[in-house]
């Protein structure tokens, strides 16, 4: 959503939402974004890794990780400072016993998280914890939703069309799954606007933006 001008932005101009919330919270000194490194620890050992523990030592490094009570408090404290996200991420988070915990305690306190995983370890159990939890799935193009999980249970379901015209086009051609999703959102500016010539498809497509920047300086 784009504010142009109007009253809510005075004196920004043309900014998106999350643009103003930007720069409020620079203003505030408010800690928008989180990242929460919960362990080194990994089932992995990839060599261009900078935070690997060495296998063997996995019990040695945990012992110096925050506990969950001290996660909890560090949510907690972001909370009340006006953090929206949290990123987790590691080494492997899927390591940490109580990792669906830590979660689950984002999110009572609202934050918007996303979880940094490699999978190993996420066994179908855990996934559909996971996706019961979720508010809101989205799908970077590809087709529809497999059937192993409860996906299409989650409550809105959005797919990111990041080939606008050969989605369409395809569309037309072959079952896409499109019916799994009830949001539609591309990349493709002109998709549903008079004169396009690829097939909107009678879907109400939402324009997004490439979350690719290059910046200035
Ligand atoms: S954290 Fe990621 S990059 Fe590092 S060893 Fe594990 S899987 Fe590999």
């Amino acid at each position: 959503m784009l504010f142009e001008g109007c009253a809510q932005n005075g004196g920004f101009g043309e900014a998106s939402v999350m643009q103003l919330i930007a720069v409020k919270a620079e203003q505030r000194r408010t800690p928008l974004n989180m990242h929460l490194e919960l362990t080194y620890r990994c089932n992995e050992q990839c060599v261009h890794c900078y935070c690997v523990v060495e296998h063997g030592k996995e019990a040695e490094a945990a012992k110096r990780e925050l506990t969950y009570e001290e996660i909890v408090r560090v949510l907690d404290q972001l909370a009340e400072l006006g953090c929206l996200y949290v990123t987790f991420s590691g080494g492997e988070v899927l390591v940490r016993r109580d990792f669906f915990d830590i979660v689950e305690h984002a999110r009572r306190r609202g934050f918007v998280y996303r979880v940094y995983t490699n999978g190993i370890g996420l066994t179908e159990e855990r996934a559909r914890a996971v996706v019961e939890q979720a508010g809101l799935l989205l799908s970077l193009s590809g087709k529809g939703l497999p059937p192993p999980l409860p996906l299409r249970a989650v409550p809105r379901r959005g797919y990111v069309d990041v080939d606008p015209a050969f989605t369409q086009i395809w569309a037309t051609q072959v079952d896409m799954g499109l019916s799994d999703y009830d949001l539609f959102f591309t990349v493709g500016h002109n998709i549903g606007r008079p004169g396009c010539r690829a097939p909107d498809l009678g879907l109400d497509w939402v324009a997004a933006e490439q979350r690719v920047r290059a910046r200035a300086g």
